[in-house]
C-alpha cells in the first residue's frame, strides 16, 4: 500500500509539473500572440505605416519582448521560435520606419531642404532598395519621394553652379555675357527651395547691374563714335549711297561700272534669296570694295512678323550673303522700313546694325532719272544717306547724272557706316 502510495504520489507530482508546464507554456503563446498583434498594427498592408506608428507603440512592444526574453529559458521550442519571428518582423518594421522618418526629412512641406545634397539621397535610395521585393507599396512610394528629391537638388545644384560660373572670387566675372546670365536665370528659376532660390537671384540681380551698367558704358561709346563719325561726315561732304533688293543682273552691274569710273564707293542692301540667285554679281559688289549689307531674305514687312518669322529672316539672310559675298554683313535694313521690338531685338542679339536713310529719291515709284535727281537736289546735305533700288533699270540709268552733280558739289561718295 505504501508502494503504491509512493507511486501514486510521484504520478501526482508529474502531472501537476506537467499541468503547470502546459499552462504556462499557454500563457507564453498567448503573450506572444499579443506582441503579434501589436507588431501587425504597426502595418499598413505590408508596409509600416508612418501614420500609426508612435513611439509609445515601439517602447510597449520592444519592453513586452524584453520581459519574453528574460523568461525564454521558461518557454518551450515552438514557443522561442515564434518570439523570434515575431522580433524580426517588428526590428524590419522598425527599420522602415525610421527609413521613412529620414526620406520625410529630407523635404519640408514638399521641398528638399537646404543641408540635404546629392549623395545623401544616393544613400537613402540604395537603403531603400533592401526592401524593393519584402515591401513592394513602401518601395514604390518612397521611390518617387527619393527620384522627386532627387530631381530637386539637381536642379538646384545645376543652378548655384550655373551662378557660381558667373563670379570669380565673388566679383562679376568680366567676360559675362547675357547669354549667360539667361541661361543661369532659367534654371534658377527651376529651383524650389526658396532660401536658394533668393540667394542665386540676389547674386544674378548682381550680374543684370554689372552688365546693364556695360551696356549703357558701350552704347555711350557709340554714340560719341557715331557723333564724330557725323561730324566728320559734315566737314567732309561725305554722301552714302544706298542700293537695295539687288543683286540683279543688268541694272546692279551697270551701276558697279559707273561707280568705278567715278572711284565711288557705295553701300548694297542685298536680299538673302538674290544673292543666292547671284553669287557671282553679290561677289563682285564686295570685290569692288563696296559696303555688303543685309535686306532679310524674301522683302517681307517684318512689323507683321513673329520674333522667329524675324530671326529667320534676318540670321538666315546674313549667311546666305557672306556665303556669296565672302564678307559677313553688319548693317541691317529692314524692307520699307518697317521697324517693330522684335526687329530691334533680334538686331542686337545678332549684331546687326539697323539702317535706314533721309533721303528717298522714290526711284520704283517714279522709275524717272530726272526726277530722282531733283529730289536729291532739294535734300542733299553732307552726311546724306540716299536710298535707291539696284533693280531697275532707270535707277541703273540714273547714277551717272547724280554722281557727277553731287561730285561738282564737292561730295564724295563713301560707305553708309563712314556716315551713321
Ligand atoms: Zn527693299
Amino acid at each position: 500500500m505504501r508502494k503504491i502510495l509512493f507511486v501514486f504520489s510521484v504520478f501526482l507530482v508529474i502531472f501537476v509539473l506537467a499541468a503547470g508546464c502546459t499552462n504556462k507554456n499557454k500563457e507564453a503563446a498567448e503573450r506572444i500572440d499579443t506582441i503579434q498583434d501589436k507588431v501587425d498594427d504597426l502595418y499598413d498592408e505590408d508596409a509600416a505605416d508612418i501614420t500609426d506608428f508612435s513611439d509609445e507603440d515601439t517602447e510597449e512592444i520592444e519592453s513586452l519582448i524584453d520581459q519574453e526574453d528574460e523568461e525564454k529559458k521558461d518557454l518551450n521550442e515552438s514557443n522561442t521560435d515564434n518570439l523570434e519571428s515575431v522580433q524580426d518582423e517588428f526590428s524590419q518594421a522598425k527599420d522602415l520606419h525610421t527609413l521613412e522618418n529620414q526620406i520625410d526629412d529630407v523635404f519640408d512641406e514638399d521641398t528638399v531642404t537646404e543641408e540635404y545634397t546629392k549623395d545623401d539621397i544616393t544613400a537613402l535610395k540604395s537603403h531603400l532598395k533592401k526592401y524593393k521585393k519584402s515591401q513592394t507599396v513602401f518601395y514604390e512610394e518612397q521611390k518617387n519621394e527619393l527620384k522627386d528629391a532627387e530631381e530637386q537638388v539637381k536642379e538646384r545644384d545645376e543652378a548655384s553652379a550655373a551662378v557660381d560660373d558667373l563670379f570669380t572670387d565673388h566679383e562679376v566675372k568680366e567676360d559675362v555675357s547675357r547669354e549667360d546670365e539667361d541661361k543661369a536665370d532659367e534654371l534658377a528659376d527651376k529651383v524650389k527651395n526658396k532660401e536658394i532660390k533668393d540667394s542665386l537671384e540676389d547674386s544674378l540681380a548682381e550680374v543684370d547691374n554689372y552688365l546693364t551698367a556695360k551696356e549703357e558704358e558701350e552704347q555711350e561709346e557709340k554714340r560719341k563714335e557715331s557723333e564724330q563719325k557725323q561730324q566728320e561726315a559734315k566737314d567732309k561732304k561725305y554722301i552714302a549711297l544706298t542700293f537695295d533688293d539687288g543683286p540683279e543682273e543688268g541694272s546692279t552691274e551697270q551701276i558697279l561700272d559707273t561707280l568705278q569710273q567715278y572711284d565711288a564707293d557705295a553701300t548694297f542692301f542685298m536680299l538673302g534669296e538674290k544673292a543666292q540667285e547671284n553669287p557671282g554679281l553679290a561677289k563682285r559688289v564686295a570685290d569692288e570694295g563696296h559696303e555688303v549689307a543685309n535686306h532679310s531674305i524674301t522683302h517681307p514687312d517684318l512689323a507683321n512678323l513673329d520674333q522667329n518669322q524675324v530671326r529667320n529672316e534676318m540670321l538666315d539672310s546674313q549667311s546666305q550673303i557672306e556665303k556669296a559675298t565672302g564678307t559677313k554683313p553688319n548693317l541691317f535694313r529692314p524692307p520699307y522700313g518697317s521697324r517693330s521690338d522684335s526687329v530691334d531685338t533680334v538686331a542686337n542679339e545678332t549684331d546687326q546694325q539697323l539702317v535706314f536713310w533721309d533721303i528717298d529719291t522714290m526711284d520704283w515709284k517714279n522709275q524717272d532719272p530726272q526726277e530722282m535727281g531733283e529730289i536729291i537736289e532739294e535734300q542733299v546735305h553732307p552726311g546724306s544717306v540716299i536710298l535707291m533700288h539696284d533693280i531697275h533699270q532707270t535707277s541703273a540709268d540714273a547714277v551717272p547724272e547724280i554722281l557727277a552733280t553731287l561730285k561738282s558739289q564737292g561730295y564724295e561718295f563713301v560707305k553708309v557706316s563712314d556716315v551713321i
